[in-house]
């Protein structure tokens, strides 16, 4: 017998997320002003789900600049998202879809062009 051990991003439901499609980790406004996501303020959490992108969707160094994070449409380096990382730099962007900080330079197989995401109001 073979048991596989899958760590998953927090609040995944695999089951929906096989008939949905990955969810989108969008920025939520409130009244007190925008959430930062989880992963912005818990390493461990930003480590196990940096885990699964590696894992799951090779996340790793970028072999063609043009398809690496810094140039995908869910890397989001918005003020208020580079507010709740703590960086400014504009090398370190949250990826909304794999939930956890990647970096400009990596890339992984779910890459899509469009982006960065440079403000809060995108489609
Ligand atoms: S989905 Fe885009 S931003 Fe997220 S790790 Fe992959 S290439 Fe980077």
């Amino acid at each position: 017998m073979k048991i596989e051990i899958k760590l998953i991003p927090d609040g995944l439901d695999l089951a929906k997320e096989i008939q949905d499609g990955m969810p989108v980790d969008r920025m939520e406004e409130s009244e007190e002003g925008f959430t930062c996501p989880i992963a912005t303020q818990d390493v461990e959490t930003n480590e196990e789900n940096q885990r699964y992108a590696i894992k799951e969707d090779q996340y790793g160094p970028a072999i063609n600049p043009e398809t690496s994070c810094g140039e995908c449409r869910y890397f989001n380096i918005s003020p208020e998202m580079q507010q709740c990382m703590k960086d400014e730099s504009g090398e370190v962007g949250y990826c909304q879809l794999l939930k956890f900080m990647c970096s400009a330079a990596n890339s992984c197989a779910e890459f899509e062009e469009g982006g960065p995401i440079t403000s809060v109001d995108y489609e």
